[in-house]
């Protein structure tokens, strides 16, 4: 029997995407993606509107995981799982971006994160103002993915000031509109995902580039960061199963003694904890991938995206240790480790979605708590 307890995922057969080398871009795999119809194939009907079908967005993503950088996957997770589904179901200018998202020939950013506010959306700063047809915008949003790749951002702007969550507002960005500037992120740990820095200076659109409706910005971010939370977990899956994998197989002929690492109980021990986080991670994701594919429902979304983020760093870095010092080896596990906090960042930070946990559970009552 074999030693690696976790599956050999399948791969698309006949997918271009072998051609590719593996620093490809995100922006070259949405492109390989796209003509290949299959980033379509991730939602219910080839449809964004009706939500993902998670089985079909675990294997790309698992796909996508196994042969290319953390940053490129990153790149094609966040428009699949968010900026597609929030064009879904426009007219104009956002019927036209999902069309060429879709055939991979335009990548859409999603610019929720502003300057000052970090996590707290309700404080941003970025603006539009309203003159008849006319909306002008103002702000800059940092840490943004594929920001120096995309043909345009999905801006999260507020219309009004104070909290109130009907004051936000979406608008569609061309990237080349004046007043638009991207600059990449001070970082090389996300090589491929095009993460930047936006900033908006006096841009001229038209009401058609309102995404979604006057203050509906934050209720629909709401429900679909929950998809970019389940993206996320199903992502994290992948990662810690490649990991295991690779470490496992590591241990089975580096050498020790007479034999081989993995002889060693205590090492064996140390993997098979490991596994076991990763385990309950994946069934715990199974078990709520519904009520986020299905219904939106952004409490499961917070326990989900809380799972991945724990159970991402404890197996890599349980991983990265059990490696010595070949995991410090140029793109190996300790650099994957450094990576992998992003789970815990991206998207809202670990706090925040354990707030959210706390918060549904106070209202259903003790006796609700799952
Ligand atoms: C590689 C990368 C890609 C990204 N891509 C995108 C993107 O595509 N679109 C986008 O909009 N954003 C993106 N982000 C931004 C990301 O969503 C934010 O970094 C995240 O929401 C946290 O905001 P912040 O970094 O400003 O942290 P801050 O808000 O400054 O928080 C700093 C720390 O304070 C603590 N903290 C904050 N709030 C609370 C709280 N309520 N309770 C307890 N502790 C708290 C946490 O420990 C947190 O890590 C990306 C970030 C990275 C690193």
């Amino acid at each position: 029997m074999s030693v690696f307890a976790v599956r050999e995922p399948a791969t698309a057969a006949g997918s271009r995407l072998g051609t590719l080398p593996a620093d490809a871009s995100g922006a070259d795999l949405w492109r390989v993606l796209g003509a290949e119809n299959r980033l379509a194939g991730v939602y219910r009907g080839n449809d964004p509107s009706r939500g993902v079908d998670a089985a079909a967005l675990s294997t790309l993503l698992t796909d996508v995981d196994r042969r290319f950088g953390v940053g490129a996957t990153l790149a094609v997770t966040v428009p699949l799982a968010t900026c597609l589904p929030l064009l879904a179901g426009g007219t104009g200018p956002a019927a036209r971006t999902l069309a060429d998202s879709l055939d991979g020939r335009t990548v859409v950013a999603l610019a929720a994160t502003d300057e000052d506010s970090g996590c707290n959306l309700a404080a941003l700063d970025t603006r539009i103002s309203f003159d008849g047809d006319e909306v002008r915008l103002d702000g800059t949003k940092r840490w943004i993915t594929n920001a120096t790749a995309c043909g345009a951002a999905l801006v999260l702007a507020r219309h009004r000031p104070g909290p109130h969550f009907t004051n936000f507002t979406w608008v569609l960005v061309p990237a080349d509109a004046p007043g638009v500037r991207a600059e990449p992120a001070e970082t090389e740990l996300f090589d491929g995902s095009g993460t930047g820095h936006l900033t908006f200076d006096g841009v001229r659109l038209t009401r058609d580039n309102v995404v979604g409706g006057t203050g509906r910005g934050l209720s629909s971010f709401a429900a679909h960061i929950a998809t970019e939370r389940l993206a996320g977990a199903l992502w994290a899956v992948s990662l810690c199963e490649r990991v295991l994998r690779d470490t496992a197989r590591y241990l089975g002929w580096r050498r020790h003694g007479d034999g081989v690492l993995w002889q060693r109980e205590a090492i064996r021990q140390r993997w098979a904890s490991a596994l076991l986080r990763s385990r309950q991670h994946r069934a715990l994701t199974e078990d709520l991938t519904e009520a986020v594919a299905g219904r939106r429902d952004t409490s499961a979304a917070a326990l989900l995206k809380a799972s991945a983020a724990e159970t991402v760093e404890h197996v890599l870095d349980v991983c990265a240790h059990l490696q010595g010092a070949h995991g410090f080896r140029a793109g190996g596990p300790q650099y994957l480790r450094a990576q992998g906090a992003l789970f815990g960042i991206g998207g809202g930070t670990t706090e925040v979605v354990l707030d959210i946990v706390a918060e549904t559970a106070a209202e259903s009552g003790p006796e609700e708590v799952p």
